[in-house]
């Protein structure tokens, strides 16, 4: 369709254009074209590992990107008064991210994909963290020079933020900021069948405190959020980063100890024991307790355990082996 400068309809489609919410960008990437031109040459297979490890002909070859067109929303996501200054700037502040999204997007047009999209994160002017939504098409008739794409950008950071924090929500006990049964469960399917797989060890320590109900009958079920949370957060500073620790019910904790054998467990066990042993737990100022815990350990593979259920179920025949062996202690079980 021929518009003209002074046709009514082409205002009509500038006023749309230009008023988008969405960042919007008209593009020539020819560019692309000559890229692929140059790694054809040079009998390259898989451009994506390529141009991944050489970003600097990356860098090159993307600062040719032609961008013939923005609206206002492009201008505003980008913190830039004038179209001049944004198309004076592109280019200029590529950020190792915004490369690595060049690299898909290269990939994609060149394989013929008409259609590209990704969510990415980069640095606004502002030098704010921005996530944001890109999608591009390619123009039917352009499609073999590539020098005219259509790129929109969308920013989704407060969306993204949005879904973050219920992912959270879902995976995190709400009293404690543990992971939560489920999530815990969960993540020892995963870490099990992976020790599996690759015939590693791992251990679980079932952990619950003594005498808990009582902190509750003389003090308040408050007080005893409280001592729960205080606990909770002791416990993860005693585990290393890669150990795992869910709350899984009541005042019971759940830990798994990816790589670690039988005597490690136990030691691993005996230290958390001790430590909260000679704790104190400062729950108001007038309300200071100490507390003891009773662990039950068992560890794979000489455990046998075929499931993940398998292997709670003899940590948790420990715990009650602990707590009848008269608690503040660890009891061990293999079979
Ligand atoms: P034991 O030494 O045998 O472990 O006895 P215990 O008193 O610790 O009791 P048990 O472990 O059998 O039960 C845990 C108690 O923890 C039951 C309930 O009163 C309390 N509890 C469970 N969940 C919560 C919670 O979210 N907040 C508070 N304040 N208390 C809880
Ligand atoms: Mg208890």
């Amino acid at each position: 369709m021929a518009i003209k400068n002074n046709n009514k309809e082409y205002e009509r489609l500038r006023l749309i254009f230009e008023n988008s919410p969405i960042g919007i960008w008209e593009e020539d990437v020819s560019c692309f074209a000559k890229l692929l031109e140059q790694l054809k040459k040079q009998e390259v297979i898989n451009y994506r590992k390529y141009l991944l490890k050489n970003s600097q002909l990356v860098e090159c070859a993307f600062k040719g990107i032609k961008v013939l067109d923005v609206n206002k929303a492009a201008l505003n996501l980008y913190g830039a008064k004038t179209k001049k200054e944004l198309l004076q700037r592109f280019g200029k502040t590529l950020t190792k991210n915004d490369i690595l999204v060049l690299i898909d997007e290269f990939v994609a047009l060149t394989s013929g994909d008409k259609i590209f999209e990704k969510e990415f994160k980069t640095q606004g002017a502002d030098r704010k963290r921005y996530e944001l939504w890109l999608r591009v098409a390619v123009l039917d008739e352009d499609e073999e020079a590539l020098s005219r794409i259509i790129v929109t950008i969308e920013d989704i950071t407060r969306r993204k933020k949005k879904e973050n924090y219920l992912k959270r929500v879902a995976r995190e006990d709400s009293l404690t900021g543990l992971l939560n049964h489920k999530s815990i469960t969960n993540r020892f399917d995963e870490e099990f069948s992976r020790c599996r797989r690759y015939n590693e060890p791992m251990a679980c320590l079932m952990i619950d405190i003594d005498y808990f109900k009582p902190i509750n009958d003389n003090f308040g079920h408050q007080i005893g959020d409280k001592m729960l949370k205080q606990v909770a957060i002791f416990l993860k500073k005693l585990l290393r980063t890669t150990d795992l620790i869910g709350r899984y019910g009541g005042d019971e904790f759940l830990v798994i100890l990816g790589g670690t054998e039988k005597e490690g467990a136990h030691v691993a066990a005996e230290r958390i024991r001790e430590s909260v042993f000679g704790k104190k737990f400062k729950l108001t100022p007038k309300v200071i307790i100490s507390n003891t815990l009773s662990i039950g350990v068992t560890s794979y593979p000489i455990n046998k355990a075929k499931t993940t259920k398998d292997f709670i179920h003899l940590a948790d025949k420990a715990l009650y082996q602990a707590k009848a062996d008269g608690r503040n202690c660890v009891r061990a079980l293999q079979e």
